[in-house]
């Protein structure tokens, strides 16, 4: 892969990382560790690209869903931070992450045995963070089994210790789930209960992710996990707007970090009644100008976006018509006489006094703020800019 040959770029904006970060450490209580949650290929924006900035930026501790990212993180490190996995770690892996002093969540005996194990084999010390199921249904030991990981870590105290006691809430980012949150939250409180009449004790309970920490401050015990807040975006619309309602201000206090850029390949007239693209589902009902993009939904341009998504070009906005193919798509310019070959495309981000949101992006297309960052391909290059 040779990155000066990509048909687009992402921008990742340091000083909106900085202003997130201010706006962060304004409802986080001093005394709370923050970890910057990068599963995803850090929700799109590079892991490789991201952890450097990060750091730069003062984070010291990352999430991550699987051994791949927690690798992928270890490797882009550029000073002393933990790593933790909080989802899927093979057996093989275990013994990587133990090694390299890389935290895991860990849900049920088995891996706890293995993490014992392995801790032995590679004499280290393996560093669990037990979850407790409380309500989600996915992950996570029960009350009832939780006895027996504790009693676990009691009697293997010299080689496992016992980093964190956590849990994972339903959709904090919803007031539908209030009474569901409400529930999980003293279903932790039985868990820690039964934690303290062991011998042993966690170093860090957790609960929060960005909604939960934001909406029940209570909830953020010695360590958040903030995953989409870092990159400039509410969890939800709800989210949003209860803060903006309850702190009566009219405006996003966030910054968004990334922009997707590209340049026009093409420009070309057609003629009032002809078809443009595959099919019919454009017909120009006049004369018009257009400009082919070397963008399609192989490179996360969703194909719903047919007919309906935007770009900005030369300050303004103009229309994406015809389908999405899925390496090319055209816009309507015959708003733009001056537009030339080589122009710069913006896809997501600002150009001049107007903007594309990712939020725009997902009213057409129906995907999440997470779901659309995600599924920005990982070959496209990102660079940060100041
Ligand atoms: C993704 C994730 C988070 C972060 O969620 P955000 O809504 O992006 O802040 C926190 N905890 C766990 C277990 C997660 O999987």
């Amino acid at each position: 892969m040779n990155s000066n040959f990509a048909t687009s770029y992402i921008e990742i904006s340091k000083e909106a990382l900085q202003h997130n970060l201010k706006f962060i450490h304004r409802f986080v209580r001093k005394s709370v560790q923050i970890s910057s949650v990068v599963k995803g290929n850090a929700y799109g924006h590079g892991i490789e690209q991201y952890i450097p900035l990060a750091q730069e930026c003062g984070f010291d501790h990352f999430s991550v869903f699987c051994a791949d990212e927690a690798y992928r993180v270890h490797q882009a490190s550029k000073g002393e931070s933990t790593i933790m996995i909080m989802g899927h770690v093979e057996n093989n892996q275990l013994e990587w992450a133990i090694e390299n002093n890389v935290q895991a969540y860990v849900f049920e005996m088995d891996r706890l045995e293995q993490a014992l194990r392995y801790a032995k084999r590679t004499k280290k010390k393996a560093k669990v963070h037990i979850e407790v199921e409380t309500g989600m249904n996915r992950t996570g030991f029960t009350l009832k089994d939780l006895d027996k990981a504790l009693a676990f870590l009691q009697e293997h105290q010299e080689w496992i210790e016992f980093q964190g006691l956590c849990t994972h809430f339903a959709g904090a980012e919803s007031v539908t789930n209030y009474y569901r949150i409400q529930q999980q939250q003293k279903q932790f409180d039985k868990a820690l209960t039964k934690v303290a009449l062991y011998p042993v004790e966690p170093k860090q309970t957790h609960m929060a992710c960005s909604a939960a920490a934001m909406r029940y401050p209570k909830t953020q015990k010695d360590l958040v996990r903030l995953g989409i807040i870092q990159y400039g975006f509410f969890p939800t619309n709800e989210v949003l707007i209860e803060y903006l309602t309850r702190k009566k201000v009219a405006k996003d206090p966030l910054r968004r970090l990334i922009s997707w850029k590209s340049s026009v390949m093409d420009v070309k007239h057609v003629k009032k009644g002809e078809f443009v693209g595959y099919g019919t589902s454009y017909l120009a009902g006049e004369d018009r100008t257009i400009a082919t993009i070397p963008v399609g939904y192989s490179h996360g341009f969703s194909r719903s976006l047919s007919n309906q998504g935007r770009v900005l070009i030369r300050g303004q906005r103009v229309q994406v018509i015809g389908t999405v193919n899925m390496n090319m798509m055209t816009v309507d310019v015959t708003q733009i006489p001056s537009i030339e070959k080589g122009d710069e495309v913006v896809l997501i981000g600002k150009q001049g006094d107007l903007e594309i949101t990712i939020s725009s992006f997902s009213e057409y297309s129906d995907l999440l703020n997470y779901e659309l960052l995600t599924r920005l391909p990982r070959d496209i290059p990102r660079y940060i800019v100041e």
